[in-house]
């Protein structure tokens, strides 16, 4: 099998989205697979969208992924952008004069040429064509403008774009998904490859021009990228064409969509790998669901990150459209906690605590979250921890009380419960603390007033949460510390009129 060098290339405008990390995962996977070079580049040449926090976003989330990359761009330490590798700079807002040399020479062989439209005269044209009923087709002038042309016209306060001259010839694309992808000659129009200089910064690229030349100079034989980049993929074939440039191989993803066949948004939930980090869920909980976006062999659903750079290969990806699917997604991340170990756990959990100051839960605390993930055996994502055990660590006095559970717990049968409460105080003053000695408390005091259990750990429970829900009373209660036990009880007893 070839080598693939592969390569993601965000354009940065905000966190991670799901589709993009699914083509980071794609391409990271192909180049395991193959034994070849997984690249990072920033393709920053949109300055209008470009956030500059963003490239740190992504590299986070793709560290957090586990998605390691071999040669690209990189944070360091102290969270500067910087550049690993051969192939630098990595970000294209760095590499203009590569992109300009190229546009040169394509300018000086007759393959490109200078073109003077300002952006309101190009929207007559395409409307004219629309009126037509044709495609808008960019006409190419007779002779094409030279340089002094082109300085004259910038004098004259003109922009001055350069355009490829695309052959009148249908471009067909072999792709892996997609197969045998054919864009007829007459849909096809010189495009804009260098756009005009418009603050004397220099002139910048199109995304295309400095997507191609970067491909090809960086060493990248292999293309996997999201299929709303299809219909484009024509441009690119031209270009590499007139500039002498190797066709890599190509494979499309199929889009992502969600349940009710919409393209995925924000409206029905996360769609940032970042939000599903602060969320709870574990990196590779996510990473098996996402390569499950558009790739299967087989029945097999499970796999591990090394398990799937074993068994990808773009045979298992179709065309048909991916659904994003959040109920799996979430029973695959309750399969992960269900098989990871205790160590791995507690570092997820401390670092999803550190996204969530919230979240009252000490992250530093290792010896809590551990006995928290044992008290919340089963648990499906971090947050249900923190909707379980979160209220033990609030303030004592802060907590809300839910009046249902006071009323059937504690109030009902004349106070019954306020009374077990009051009686229960002073043995729990004393008694030794472990979830095994309160346990056994609890249960010889239920024992000695021909009670059943809950009728004793209920009331305890809503004294000490406000609701009825929490781990095993003993470990409710150990993790509380006695303190905080005693005087939440009181609180409880004091607030509902029963204290001393
Ligand atoms: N920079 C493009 C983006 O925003 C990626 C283009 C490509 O993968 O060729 O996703």
């Amino acid at each position: 099998m070839d080598k693939l060098k592969t390569r993601f290339a965000p354009s940065p405008t905000g966190y991670l989205h799901v589709g993009g990390a699914r083509t980071a995962l794609f391409n990271y996977l192909l180049a395991r697979r193959t034994g070849g070079t997984f690249l990072l580049r920033i393709e920053d040449t949109d300055q209008a969208r470009h956030d500059e926090s963003a490239v740190a976003k992504i590299v986070d989330d793709l560290r957090w992924l586990d998605l390691d990359w071999d040669e690209g761009v990189d944070v360091d330490p102290g969270g500067g952008v910087v550049g690993r590798g051969p192939a630098g700079p990595y970000r294209q807002s760095q590499r203009l004069a590569i992109y300009q040399q190229h546009v040169r020479q394509l300018l000086e062989a007759g393959q490109a040429y200078y073109a003077f439209e300002t952006g309101e005269e190009l929207d007559a044209m395409r409307q004219q064509a629309r009126a037509r009923k044709e495609t808008f087709r960019y006409p190419r002038p007779e002779r094409f403008p030279s340089r002094a042309d082109a300085e004259e016209a910038r004098a004259a306060g003109r922009p001055v774009a350069v355009r490829l001259a695309v052959p009148d010839e249908d471009v067909t694309i072999h792709d892996d998904a997609f197969g045998e992808v054919t864009m007829p000659a007459t849909e096809l129009s010189d495009f804009i490859i260098q756009k005009a200089d418009r603050d004397g910064q220099g002139a910048w690229p199109t995304y295309h021009l400095a997507n191609v030349v970067d491909d090809a100079m960086m060493g990248v034989n292999y293309i996997c990228r999201g299929q709303e980049f299809l219909g484009q993929t024509w441009r690119h074939v031209v270009l590499r064409a007139a500039l002498g440039f190797d066709e890599p191989g190509y494979c499309h993803l199929p889009l992502i969509l969600d349940m009710e066949g919409r393209k995925l948004s924000k409206r029905d939930g996360a769609v940032e790998v970042h939000t599903f980090r602060q969320m709870g869920y574990l990196p590779e909980a996510l990473v098996n669901f996402i390569a499950l976006l558009g790739w299967k062999v087989g029945d097999r659903e499970t796999y591990t990150l090394d398990e799937l750079a074993e068994a990808f290969t773009t045979d298992g990806i179709g065309k048909s459209n991916a659904k994003f699917d959040r109920d799996k997604l979430l029973a695959f991340n309750a399969d992960a906690v269900a098989a990871a170990g205790e160590d791995r756990l507690s570092a997820a959990f401390a670092d999803y605590l550190s996204l969530n100051d919230e979240a009252a839960i000490p992250a530093g605390d290792e010896d809590t979250l551990r006995e928290l993930l044992r008290a919340c055996e089963g648990f499906r994502t971090f947050e249900d921890i923190v909707a379980k055990c979160g209220v033990l660590f609030e303030p004592d006095d802060a907590f809300a009380y839910d009046a249902k559970a006071v009323k059937k717990v504690l109030a009902r049968n004349d106070g019954a419960g306020f009374a077990v409460l009051g009686e229960l105080r002073d043995a729990l003053a004393s008694c030794d603390w472990s979830a095994g000695a309160i346990e056994t408390l609890i249960r010889e005091y239920a024992a000695s007033h021909e009670l059943g259990m809950g009728k004793v750990a209920q009331p305890l429970r809503v004294a000490v949460t406000g609701t009825t829900v929490s781990p095993g009373i003993g470990q409710t209660l150990e993790l509380l510390g006695r303190d905080k036990t005693l005087a939440r009880i009181d609180r409880c007893l004091r607030e509902a009129g029963h204290g001393a």
